[in-house]
């Protein structure tokens, strides 16, 4: 079975992170490596002293994993935005 080392779900061909040896998904890496939505926005406890937020509620492992990611990419965007103005 090459189900994923973050979430458990079967990761198929084509969704396997590059950088794990092990069977994990994309977003399942990045999650794992990156952190959760509220660490990429900086409203965990690493930045906000008693800070419990972390991943989104409702939402399994792999979809936290993915929202991550999208918050990620929306952080990052909004840096290349301010160093362009
Ligand atoms: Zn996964
Ligand atoms: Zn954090």
């Amino acid at each position: 079975m090459n189900s994923c080392t973050w979430c458990d779900e079967p990761v198929e061909p084509g969704q396997q992170h590059p950088d794990f040896a092990q069977p994990t998904h994309i977003e399942c890496g990045f999650r794992a490596v990156g952190g959760s939505v509220a660490h990429v926005e900086h409203r965990c406890s690493c930045y906000v002293p008693g800070s419990v937020e972390d991943d989104p509620p409702g939402l399994t492992k792999r979809e936290a994993a993915k929202a991550a990611l999208r918050a990620f990419a929306r952080v990052r965007r909004r840096m290349a935005m301010a160093r362009n103005n």
